[in-house]
Order: structure tokens, then C-alpha cells, then sequence
């Protein structure tokens, strides 16, 4: 029998945790946050979520409600597996994967990286197994997991694919296709169309459903930045860059951008620091560009670029307008970089649709403006599929079941709309959850 828990992750964008079991044992897949609180936590308390207890983050509706879980199926769980290194996929299992203690945690080297650097020096009971990308791990005589490489955001991703003795189960949540990363590998196509031939649910990310066509590769995103930035090349105002710091891709760009235009990269924040130290230590990207993590460092740092703006480019943490972040510090005057009229400050990203970070991107931008700064936005590319993404991987891996995740109701239709229009059918073949529920996939 295969039967799936959706535990997080089905009622709106983040809060990602699934349960697949196979008869008598149970596989997690992801232990995310709920980033629009943790943001907003973070916001108003100044105070670090990495301090708060289980029961404290479940109160903040930081993370997966798992307890009706934990009753039920909690003495099955043999494995967590942690599809990706963003937080509203791993950043609870600091919180959660103790509940779990005799699971192994498993994810690539990237992944697990991250996930340490959350911990912030603490150990976890649970065994912990890194995986490379396209390698295989075996739970039990019924049961193996397999990471297959994919695109995204940040790096190694994979679609995790669990093998059973009912055929293949793939979860791929978050993904994009693109043919052209900036690092790291395309898709693993060849692997996807040997897993469609026995695949019987996918369970993948929804995102960007409302998106028409292609996502567009992360080398657009290249050439978008090179657009802008390089008009700049011989001018001396002082230039800002703020993006996702997971986004190793668009920070290597970034840092190749600056030095065509003849200035020092300097990359500034504690997230940012954190990352690149992730995946220094994993081994799939380092930089001699100068990093700082901490206050005293950050402010050393600002306060040379300060004196000759037109050496430097500022490559800084704060994307979403983030209150404590660097770029919050700056336009408010709390960090010895000073902005002036005709500076730029370029954000790198999309606003993330939650109203918190909708209200703090108002408030930076207002911020920006009253200071003359020149402001360029969304010089971005997503790291979601969009509509024909969504078809081509569902061709691909032909599942016999379609169980969309990661948004909102609104998302899911979506997603089940374009199942529809090629030949699946709702609720017989196409199945839409909601957090807390459960769906027999085969008897
Ligand atoms: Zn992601």
C-alpha cells in the first residue's frame, strides 16, 4: 500500500513537509519553513527564530504542524530526505527532525551544508547521509532514494525520487528546466524519462503555474545584469546589488560582472556569508571575492567602500526590504555607506508575494527614493516552472497520479487545469490536497 500525509506545504507557499508510506515504513520529504512568518517574526521581535522551541515556532505558525503526523505514522518514519537548500524546505528540521531521532537525514553535500549552518553549532541526534546528485541510497529491502540532478535557484537540487516495490514515487519540489544553468548540470533528462517508465505519483511544485510559456535560463539573468551594470562602467556613483542569498549562480555572475567593470566585488551579510561558506565546504563553488558576515566586519567593510564608491561594487543582503538586513541598514543611515543621489541600487530578485515582504519592499523602495537613489528592479529570472515547463515535465515522467504542492488552493487548480489539458483527469488521476490531509495513492 502507498498512501501520502500531506503535512505542509498544500495551504499556501512554504511550510513544505510530505509523508509517503509504504506499507509499514514512512519517508519524509522536506521539513520547511514558513518564511513570510519567520520574516515577520524576525521583523518585529529582533529576535533570532534560531532561539525558539518546537512548541514556540508551532504557536508563530513557523513550521509543518506535525503532530497529528508524529501520533500517527511518527514510529514508521525510517528517512528524511531534504529535496533543496532553501529554508521552506530545510530550515525546520532543526526544530523537527529531532522528533524523529532515528531517521537519517538526507540530502547532497550542498544541502546538508545549509542545514548545518542552521543548527548554529548544535548537534542533531539524527544520523546525517549527504547524497550525491544522480546517486542512489538504500532505506530498506523495499525502499531506496534516489536524488536525480535538477534545476533551480540555488544549487543541487534534486528531484528525489523514492523506488518501492509498486513502482517509483518522484518529488520534485522546487524545480525549473533549464539547459543553459550558470552552475552546476542540466536537468538529468535521460534519468526523468527512465523513472516515467514505472512513476506512479509525482508530486511537484506549483509555484509559477499562473506563468504562461517557458521560465527563462539563468543565463538570461546573466545577460540582464551585464545590461544594466555595464552601461555604468565608467561612471563613479556608488553601485549596490542585493539578491537571494542562496542564489550561488547569480552571485558568481555577480561577482564576474564586477570585475569586468573594474570594481571589487564585496559580498556583505550574515546569509550571504553563511551560504558561500556552505558551498566552500561542499565543494561546488568558492570565490576570492571578500566576504563579511559579521556587524564589525560588515561596517569595516562599508566604511572603505564608502570613501571611493566608484572601486566597489556592493553586493549585499536585504532583497525582500528585510529590517535588519544590510540593504534596511543602509537606506536608514545605520552603516558607514552613505547614499547619495544618483547611486544605484539594483534588486536583483522578484518580491516574494507575501504581504509582509510586499510592505517592507514599499517601505525600502520609499526609503530609496527619497534619497534620489536610481532604483532597478526584478533583473530576474524565477527558479520555478511555468505552465509548458509544467506539461513538458509531466510528459516526461508520465505519473500515473498528480499531486501538486507548494501554494495555495489557487495554485493547485491551476496546476490541475494544466494536467487537464493533457489527459488527465480530477480527482481520478489528479488529486488536490489540502494541509492535514491523506490520500491512499495504491491499495
Ligand atoms: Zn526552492
Amino acid at each position: 500500500m502507498i498512501e501520502l500525509w500531506a503535512v505542509g506545504g498544500y495551504s499556501l507557499i512554504g511550510k513544505n513537509m510530505t509523508a509517503i508510506r509504504v506499507d509499514d515504513e514512512v519517508i519524509i520529504l522536506d521539513m520547511g519553513y514558513n518564511v513570510g512568518k519567520v520574516v515577520e517574526y524576525e521583523g518585529s521581535e529582533g529576535e533570532e527564530l534560531s532561539k525558539l522551541s518546537y512548541e514556540q515556532m508551532l504557536k508563530i505558525d513557523a513550521v509543518p504542524d506535525d503532530r497529528k503526523f508524529h501520533e500517527g505514522w511518527g514510529k514508521m518514519v525510517k528517512a528524511i530526505v531534504i529535496g533543496h537548500a532553501h529554508i521552506d524546505h530545510c530550515g525546520a528540521v532543526r526544530v523537527l527532525a529531532p522528533r524523529y531521532k532515528k531517521a537519517p537525514i538526507i540530502a547532497t553535500p550542498f544541502t546538508i551544508e545549509v542545514i548545518r549552518n542552521t543548527l548554529e553549532g548544535k548537534r542533531l541526534p539524527n544520523k546525517i547521509i549527504p547524497l550525491n546528485p544522480s546517486s542512489k541510497y538504500e532505506i530498506s529491502k523495499n525502499i531506496t532514494i534516489e536524488l536525480v540532478n535538477i534545476t533551480h535557484s540555488t544549487l543541487q537540487t534534486a528531484v528525489v525520487v523514492i523506488h518501492t516495490p509498486y513502482g517509483k514515487i518522484a518529488y520534485a519540489n522546487d524545480y525549473k528546466l533549464d539547459d543553459n544553468p550558470i552552475l552546476g548540470k542540466k536537468p538529468n533528462y535521460k534519468r526523468l524519462k527512465e523513472i516515467g517508465k514505472d512513476c506512479i505519483a509525482l508530486i511537484s511544485d506549483t509555484t509559477r503555474v499562473e506563468y504562461s510559456g517557458h521560465t527563462p535560463s539563468e543565463s538570461l539573468a546573466r545577460e540582464m545584469l551585464k545590461d544594466v551594470l555595464l552601461r555604468y562602467v565608467d561612471r563613479d556613483m556608488g553601485i549596490i546589488v542585493t539578491t537571494f542569498s542562496s542564489h550561488i549562480a547569480r552571485l558568481s555572475t555577480l561577482i564576474n560582472i564586477a570585475r569586468r567593470m573594474g570594481r571589487k566585488p564585496i559580498l556583505v551579510g550574515r546569509s550571504l556569508s553563511n551560504y558561500l561558506s556552505a558551498a566552500k565546504r561542499a565543494n561546488v563553488f568558492s570565490t576570492d571575492a571578500e566576504i563579511f558576515g559579521y556587524k564589525r566586519q560588515v561596517n569595516k567593510a562599508l566604511k572603505i567602500a564608502n570613501k571611493d564608491k566608484e572601486d566597489y561594487l556592493v553586493i549585499c543582503t536585504g532583497n525582500q526590504g528585510e529590517p535588519n538586513a544590510i540593504l534596511s541598514r543602509i537606506a536608514n543611515d545605520e552603516t558607514p555607506y552613505r547614499l547619495e543621489p544618483d547611486d544605484i541600487v539594483i534588486f536583483s530578485c522578484t518580491t516574494i508575494p507575501t504581504p509582509v515582504s510586499e510592505a517592507n519592499r514599499s517601505i525600502i523602495e520609499q526609503k530609496l527614493r527619497s534619497k534620489n537613489v536610481r532604483i532597478f528592479k526584478d533583473i530576474h529570472v524565477s527558479g520555478h516552472a511555468s505552465r509548458e515547463d509544467q506539461k513538458d515535465f509531466l510528459q516526461m515522467l508520465k505519473p500515473k497520479h498528480y499531486i501538486p504542492t507548494h501554494g495555495g488552493i489557487d495554485k493547485l487548480v491551476i496546476a490541475a487545469d494544466i494536467a487537464q489539458s493533457i489527459g488527465y483527469v480530477l480527482n481520478e488521476n489528479i488529486h488536490l490536497l489540502q494541509d492535514g490531509q491523506r490520500l491512499v495513492i495504491q491499495e
